[in-house]
C-alpha cells in the first residue's frame, strides 16, 4: 500500500499526534510527557493526513486552510480531498466543496497551499 495513513486526535482543544487507534470504539494512543509517554483517550475527533505537504514542508491534515479560507475536506460525493470554503472568523464551512460548485482548482491549488490553521482549533 502506498498510501500514507496517519491521524491527529482533537482531544482537550489541542491536535496530538496518533500512536494507534483500536477499534471500533476508536480509542486512541497520543502522546504524554511523562512516563509511560503514551495515553489511551477517546478522541473528540479524528482527522486524517491528506498525503502531501504544503509549501513549507508541513504535512496537510483534514481541515486545515490557508488565507483564503481554502479548507480541505473529505467529499463524500466526489470521492476525494478537496476544497471547502471556510469562514475563517467563525470556523463555519460555507461552501462545503469548491468541486461540487463546479470549481476543480484543487490538484494546481494544494501545490501552493500554505497552512494557517485547522479549523477544529
Ligand atoms: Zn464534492
Amino acid at each position: 500500500m502506498n498510501r500514507q495513513l496517519k491521524f491527529k486526535a482533537l482531544y482537550e482543544n489541542k491536535l496530538h499526534d496518533v500512536f494507534g487507534i483500536s477499534f471500533p470504539d476508536l480509542m486512541v494512543d497520543i502522546p504524554l510527557q511523562r512516563f509511560p509517554f503514551t495515553q489511551k483517550v477517546k478522541a473528540d475527533e479524528l482527522i486524517q493526513f491528506v498525503g502531501k505537504a504544503d509549501v513549507n514542508g508541513y504535512e496537510i491534515f483534514e481541515g486545515d486552510y490557508d488565507n483564503d479560507g481554502n479548507c480541505v475536506i473529505w467529499c463524500t460525493n466526489c470521492n476525494s480531498w478537496l476544497f471547502a470554503q471556510l469562514d475563517v472568523p467563525t470556523k463555519d464551512i460555507c461552501i462545503p466543496c469548491h468541486a461540487c460548485d463546479g470549481n476543480f482548482f484543487f490538484d494546481e491549488h494544494i501545490q501552493k497551499f500554505e497552512t494557517v490553521g485547522n479549523r477544529l482549533l
